[in-house]
């Protein structure tokens, strides 16, 4: 993974491999900088009634066309909440309420033409007010309600499935 990047973003000189702490990172031999990696923050709207869950459908790639969980990237100095209602207000123009932590989950996104990142998905438990009109826009092209016991085929990404199955076992528990 810390191969892929080769260059100093600061000062374009080639980085070198370091050990710093107890792993090797890559460091500009030049100016000192540090290419930390971690995975990026994104905020994940977990919209649930009754049996059913609110998704939408992507419009933009990775994974054009599939259904996903509202939400996306958080930027560099925005709380994750913030991002969320950000997100749902962008996505579907309404304005959502964060009730609650779900729970965090690893993935990786972009892949295909491109390098993958790590994501560090933050889920959160959101509520729509009861009339809300739904407006999908900006990178989706529609919003459903979908039954939990019968979701789509078409399910944009891996920790999608895992928040889901974790919902489900905590309303059987
Ligand atoms: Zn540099």
């Amino acid at each position: 993974m810390k191969k892929q990047y080769r260059y100093c973003p600061i000062c374009a000189t080639k980085f070198v491999l370091r050990q710093l702490y107890d792993e090797k990172q890559l460091v500009c031999p030049k100016c000192g900088y540090i290419f930390w990696q971690n995975a990026k923050p994104a905020v994940c709207g977990f919209i649930i009634r009754g049996n059913t869950i609110l998704l939408v459908r992507r419009a933009v790639p990775p994974a054009t066309g599939t259904w996903d969980v509202p939400g996306g990237f958080v930027k560099e100095h925005e709380h994750p909440e913030k991002a969320m209602v950000r997100e749902l207000q962008e996505e579907l123009g309404v304005r959502a309420t964060v009730k609650g932590f779900f729970g965090f989950y690893m993935d990786l996104y972009g892949g295909h033409n491109g390098p993958t990142s790590a994501v560090l998905n933050i889920y959160y438990l959101v509520s729509l007010p009861p009339s809300a009109r739904l407006q999908p826009t900006d990178d989706i092209s529609d919003a459903r309600w979908f039954s939990l016991s019968r979701l789509p085929k078409h399910i944009s990404f891996k920790h999608i499935h895992e928040a889901i199955r974790d919902w489900k076992r905590g309303k059987k528990e």
